[in-house]
Formats: structure tokens, sequence, C-alpha cells
């Protein structure tokens, strides 16, 4: 493990847009060591008031589907467009090899060498809380350290999806033509989440497949009802690899944003977040102080057995353990 840094240097280093030691401090914020986290919860909080400034944008669909070559390509036309993209890959640590999926891989070598922009792969260890706080604090870092695009990438097909949705302002969602939704993995409860979608490798004998998904998505997506923003999610296509149709994505996107900041469900969408972030960090604590708490550990060894028997309810037992734990937790305070 490298050294810590004072907190005074992290927050310098940060908003002197540092790349080393930006990549520390993200480090630091996804360390779950007892020990960093005081440190990591003040380095939060002083960089805090620098945050905000950036458009945050998830990027989601099952593997292979192009995301990684779709956010080379498209972080290199917002890096010639003058803005300073940071990609953040939600990369759900493989359980059974303790290995890092991201890791292995060579993903996005082109726009890794570009200056202007910074790609972090975040473990997110087994936790769905894991992916949604580390994730979350990274991306303020990011945006303190001057970046206005974040990418945030999900692997998975289900909960990161949701977590992420939980801290970004658009949601994309790629898409393959001639694959079944079933096939391609992606549940209808993620394509309601979706603000827009993205037909990629929508190329050479692709074309006219993918342009038939674009209808049948764009009917589909007009049977949900439209969300409290009003923003009616659109259907577009092209192709990652050769870099069609990412021009078309960018605009889409900067309209959502026009959009729904005269309308104020911008500012008003960020507010709720920062109520979630809250309210997770809040159970996140809960839980861990109840786990520790040596008299709920014991109640709770002792119960195993009926538990697993079916002797006891749960619902009984959870009542028990939590009185058990208000009670020694008023005894310590
Ligand atoms: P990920 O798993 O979603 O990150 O997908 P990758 O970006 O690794 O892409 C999976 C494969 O699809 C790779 O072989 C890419 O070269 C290929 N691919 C990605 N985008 C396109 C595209 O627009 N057209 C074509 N023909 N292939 C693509």
């Amino acid at each position: 493990m490298s050294k810590r840094l004072p907190l005074a240097e992290y927050r310098n280093g940060i908003l002197s847009g540092n790349r080393a030691i930006l990549s520390r401090a993200i480090t630091l914020v996804e360390s779950s060591l007892d020990s960093d986290a005081d440190l990591a919860s003040q380095l939060v909080q002083e960089i805090l008031p620098k945050t905000g400034n950036s458009i945050r944008i998830g990027i989601t669909g099952v593997p292979g589907v192009g995301k990684s070559t779709f956010i080379e390509s498209f972080g290199k036309l917002l890096v010639d467009k003058g803005h300073q993209v940071a990609v953040l890959a939600v990369d759900p640590s493989s359980q059974k090899t303790k290995g890092s999926i991201l890791g292995d891989k060579t993903r996005m070598d082109q726009l890794a060498a570009d200056k202007r922009a910074f790609i972090r792969p975040s473990p997110t260890g087994t936790t769905l809380g894991g992916v949604s706080s580390k994730t979350r604090e990274a991306m303020l870092l990011c945006e303190a350290a001057g970046f206005d695009v974040i990418l945030i990438e999900t692997v998975g097909v289900g909960q990161s999806e949701t977590a992420v949705k939980g801290m970004v302002d658009f949601f994309l969602l790629l898409m393959l033509a001639g694959a079944g939704d079933e096939l391609q993995g992606i549940k209808k409860g993620i394509m309601e989440m979706a603000d827009g979608l993205f037909i990629n490798k929508a190329e050479g004998k692709n074309l006219l497949e993918a342009k038939k998904a674009k209808a049948n998505y764009s009917n589909a997506l007009h049977l949900f009802p439209l969300g409290e923003n009003s923003w009616s999610p659109k259907v577009l296509l092209g192709s990652s690899l050769d870099g069609l149709g990412l021009e078309e994505v960018w605009k889409m996107i900067s309209e959502f944003e026009s959009i729904t900041l005269e309308r104020g469900f911008w500012q008003k969408n960020r507010e709720n977040q920062r109520v979630n972030w809250l309210n997770e960090c809040v159970q996140d604590l809960l839980g861990k102080a109840f786990i520790a708490d040596k008299a709920v550990h014991k109640l709770m060894e002792d119960s195993e057995i009926q538990i697993k028997s079916g002797e006891l309810s749960p619902i009984i037992l959870a009542k028990r353990l939590t009185q058990l734990f208000l009670k020694s937790s008023t005894h310590q305070s």
C-alpha cells in the first residue's frame, strides 16, 4: 500500500489538476480500511464546493456490445471539442478469481494515452453499496480536478445500473440490432431507466437491421410513461468503430441538458441524488455498526439453527436484534 498524503496535499493536487494525486485520492476513497475513512471523508468535504460542474453520463450494455469502443471514440470526439473527459469504469471484480475483469484487458488505450482524458477502472468489491458510494466519490474528485464530462461505464446487467442511474444526469444504453432483448440480457427495467439508446455496430450489412431495430425500440419506448422530467428517450444508431453517429449522441445529451435545466429537473434530480447519497451512507454506517456489535453477533450466532430450520421467524429475530442493538448503542454513548 502506498503511503497516504496529508489532506492538504490531496486537496491542492486535485484542485490543480494533478493526475497522479487524483489517482491516489481515488485509491484513498476506495479504500475499505477503517484507518482511511476519516481522511477520505474529510477530503470529499473539502473538495465538495468545487464539484458539480460536469455532465455525468452513465453508459451501460451487455459485454461485447461495444462499450469500451464507444467510450474510446466518444471520448476522443469530446476532448477534440475541448472537453476534459474522465471515465470511471465500474468493474465488478470477479469473486471467483478475485481478479479484475477490466484490469486484465487493455481497453481504451488511445483515450488512456490522451492527456485530456483520465480513465480509471474502479473495482467495486462485492457489495452494491460499494459500487455506489465509491464511484460517486471518485466522480466528485474528478470534477474537482476540472473534468467537465464524466462517463461512468457499468458492465453488469442489473443492480449496478440502478446504482449508477442514481448518480448521473443522463443514462445511455448501448444495444445491438438483430438480437432479441432476452438474448442481450437487457431487462425491461434497464430500458425504462435509459434517457437514450444507441444501437451500435450499425454499419455495412448490419445497417438495415439496425434501422429496423431503431424503429422497434422507438415504438417500445413510447409505451413507457414519460418520467418526471418529461423527456422522451431517443433511439440513435451508429458505429463506435467507425465513429459514426457519435456527434448525434452528444447533440442528444446537450439537448437533454438544456431542456431539463430549463425545466428545473436537472437541479432537482441532483438534489434528490444528494439526499439518496445521505440515505445510503446512513444505511452503510448503521449496517456496519450493527454487524460489529458483539451482543448482536452473539444472538445471531445463537439463533442460526432456529432460523435455518424455519423454527423462528426472521421478523421476530430482526426485531430482537434491533432492540438489542439500540440498547447496547445507548449504553455506549
Ligand atoms: P464491451 O464489452 O461492451 O466493452 O465491448 P468492446 O468495446 O470490447 O467491443 C466488443 C467487440 O465489438 C470488439 O471486438 C470491438 O472491436 C467490436 N465493436 C465495437 N464497436 C463496434 C462497431 O461499432 N462496429 C463493429 N463492427 N464492431 C464493433
